[in-house]
């Protein structure tokens, strides 16, 4: 195959040009960061997984009607995707308090929140990706009124299926980061989910033992990195049961 043309490389993925107009493709890397980049690392078959976990909970997603990026994937590491312009807002939704609001709050980890919170962060490493309110996006011309609430419906509806999918394979879903675009069609804007979902943007909590099975494990050192993603994907029914040897082979593949 021709070499694609890269078009951007972000921390844990490399988008390159797509077959068609209107397409990119998207590149799961195994590199990981935390803390706004002060520590990386690489967590070996994360891409792989984080490429099937996210093509799985995106086609899940697109079956209740959520509107998603997501064409197809193609092969271990890529998936071709629609173009999309980025809304430069990362929501964050969350229903039990952990990372940075529990230490805001002075809320212990595992605290029950009284209803799901979603907040806004300003995308932007330079500066730490900023929490910002409604009237920051608004006033800055990063989405409309009419944009944030699409969003809002549409950030509920992925927490509220996810949480339940999750559940029926004993993970809580703790918190998730997601991103949305507005996909241009036929001069139609219309705003879509973007971006990946996997345990680098989600947290995971085993329901019985608590056991963290999300970025979580690299962020904070506590070894078996690799195994909590192969575990999420099992879980998912995505991965077969031959362990970590399978991932590298294209048997994993449906
Ligand atoms: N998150 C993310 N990217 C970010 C910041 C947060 O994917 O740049 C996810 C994170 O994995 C967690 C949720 O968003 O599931 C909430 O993260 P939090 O604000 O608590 O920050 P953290 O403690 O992860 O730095």
């Amino acid at each position: 195959m021709a070499r694609r043309r890269q078009i951007y490389e972000g921390k844990a993925k490399v988008l390159f040009e797509g077959p068609e107009p209107g397409t990119l493709v998207q590149y799961f890397k195994d590199d990981a960061t935390a803390f706004n980049n002060k520590k990386k690392g690489v967590i070996t078959g994360k891409g792989v997984l984080n490429n099937r976990i996210s093509e799985y909970l995106m086609t899940r997603l697109g079956e209740i009607g959520v509107p998603t990026h997501f064409v197809r994937r193609l092969n271990m590491r890529e998936q071709l995707v629609r173009e999309v312009e980025i809304i430069p807002v990362e929501i964050v939704v969350r229903n039990i308090a952990a990372g940075t609001f529990s230490q805001r709050f002075g809320m212990a980890e595992g605290t029950q929140l009284p209803r799901s919170i979603v907040e806004y962060y300003y995308k932007s490493d330079e500066l730490g990706d900023p929490m910002v309110s409604e009237e920051h996006v608004t006033a800055f011309g990063w989405a409309t009124t009419q944009d944030l609430d699409d969003i809002m419906s549409m950030a509920l509806r992925v927490n509220d299926f996810l949480t339940g999918l999750f559940l029926g394979v004993g993970l809580r879903l703790i918190d998730f980061k997601v991103e949305f675009g507005r996909l241009w069609q036929n001069d139609e804007m219309r705003i879509v989910l973007a971006d990946e979902i996997s345990p680098d943007c989600c947290r995971l909590w085993d329901t019985k033992t608590n056991e963290k099975l999300d970025k979580d494990r690299f962020r904070r050192d506590l070894g078996q990195v690799e195994e909590a993603y192969q575990e999420v994907a099992r879980r998912l029914g995505i991965l077969p049961e031959g362990g970590p040897g399978d991932v590298k082979g294209p048997k994993t593949l449906q």
